[in-house]
């Protein structure tokens, strides 16, 4: 109703009229969505994670109180209660593979991850995905049988992931959302590994992966205690770039603007819609030397970052349950703030919401305007079913040594905009996609290295 008003008030108005009606610059869904999470949910996932005694990827699956095995059952029955819940709107499924000739998995080994598919509406080949991990460890990787509570690592994550299923399943998105919890991170990224290979198969569009690893710490071993600040590691140009590609970046940028950043700068605007969150965005990809379930993601080229918490407390990764000289060690329970989880979990899930609320991100994205006072930015748009919630475009811009993007102009629903008097030399230039609703699509910078890829 809404699409056939603006069409016959552009006849009446001219192209002009699109452009003088943004939509709202603000969603009251996501405020809403920033503070629903509840800490008292995520301790009691937690805890029974922990419970089962220890979640070493090659521990115990049989029994039906210790080990992987029983995680795993336990998780998979949870998504299916989620999905009850809202009527039967997750597709729950186990995504293994045999892993074997690894350092840490000399093998063969079943590593199994279960997921939770959030099918969209309109667009239900493009993926945004939520993770945690579910596997546990302590001093010695290869140790499968001490108890290992792995209460921040990662349960924290797990929890913050059915968190935000219980949240978002309570509504429908344009695009998919997948909950993800990983299995064989500790022994070598392997959960995800399948995951993504997986998903490049079927020919998933993933347009985002928000791996949360360690949410939950806010006391550090630095002796900071911070409750108000969340990392995202974001790394810089594509695993998968071409030389050709390189080259070509070389002279017109985009080091600093791959769709991984651009989905950092986007997480750190959500932080907006959760109270006494900032985001510290990393250009890394990780913690130095350190990996995470995001990265088989980037391996394959697609945007993926991690989420944590700011301040680590290295006493509680990775330990046998000990006291040494009056000092404790391991990743116990009491380590965990669980209304710090919430408002990582209520990050991630204004940021899933977000993302498959909007469009798809603009596709084949070019920019021109050299020895030109003008900049002029093309894009193609996607067919109409597979958006039916666009309403237009934003233009974005910044100078180069800005982090984040500070200017930006609402062009309506076109497939190129000249900004006039503006010089393309002196600025990094993206443009977004937009809802009726206001939801934006992250910003995408031209080229290949800014590319989320077609539609
Ligand atoms: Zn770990």
């Amino acid at each position: 109703m809404r699409r056939i008003t603006l069409v016959i008030a552009c006849v009446l108005a001219g192209p002009a009229f699109a452009q003088a009606t943004p939509p709202p610059a603000h969603n009251p869904m996501l405020d809403t969505i920033g503070t629903a999470p509840s800490a008292a949910n995520i301790e009691r996932d937690i805890r029974t994670l922990v419970g089962f005694g220890t979640r070493h990827t090659a521990s115990e699956t049989k029994s039906t109180a210790r080990g992987i095995g029983a995680a795993r059952r336990w998780i998979f029955d949870e998504f299916t209660r989620i999905s009850k819940a809202c009527g039967g709107c997750l597709e729950v499924s186990y995504v293994s593979g045999i892993v074997q000739g690894e350092p840490r998995i000399p093998g063969p080994l079943d590593v199994v991850s279960v997921i939770a598919v959030q099918r969209g509406t309109a667009d239900p080949n493009r993926y945004v995905i939520m993770s945690g991990d579910i596997d546990s460890r302590v001093t010695d990787v290869m140790n499968a049988t001490s108890d290992s509570p792995g209460a921040n690592d990662n349960a924290s994550g797990v929890a913050g992931t059915f968190e935000a299923a219980r949240i978002l399943s309570k509504q429908r998105f344009a695009g998919s959302i997948v909950y993800a919890a990983l299995s064989g991170e500790e022994q070598g990224l392997f959960g995800g590994k399948i995951l993504a290979e997986q998903a490049k198969k079927d020919g998933w569009r993933i347009e985002a992966v928000l791996n949360n690893d360690m949410i939950g710490n806010s006391a550090g071993i630095n002796g900071v205690v911070d409750n108000t600040t969340a990392r995202v590691f974001a790394e810089g140009t594509r695993a998968t770039e071409t030389a050709e590609e390189a080259r070509q970046r070389r002279f017109t940028g985009g080091e600093v603007d791959s769709p991984t950043r651009n989905l950092a700068r986007y997480i750190d605007r959500m932080a907006d819609h959760v109270p006494n969150l900032d985001v510290m965005m990393v250009y890394r990809l990780d913690r130095f030397g350190r990996g995470g379930h995001h990265r088989p993601f980037n391996d394959l080229g697609y945007p993926a970052v991690r989420v944590m918490e700011t301040n680590e407390h290295y006493d509680r990764q990775h330990q046998d349950l000990r006291t040494e000289n009056g000092r404790v060690y391991g990743d116990t329970i009491d380590g965990v703030d669980f209304a710090y989880a919430a408002k990582l979990t209520a990050l991630n899930a204004v940021t899933l919401a977000s993302l498959a609320s909007a469009p798809p991100p603009p596709a084949n994205v070019t920019v021109e305007g050299a020895v030109s006072a003008d900049t002029t930015l093309k894009w193609t748009r996607p067919d109409a079913k597979q958006a039916p919630n666009l309403t237009g475009y934003k233009v974005y811009w910044r100078l180069t040594t800005d982090p984040q993007w500070t200017k930006s102009r609402w062009v309506g629903n076109v497939d190129a905009f000249t900004l006039k008097n503006i010089v393309i030399d002196n600025y990094f230039f993206g443009v977004a996609a937009v809802a009726m609703d206001g939801t934006e699509s992250p910003v995408v910078f031209p080229g290949a290295a800014g590319s989320f890829g077609g539609y």
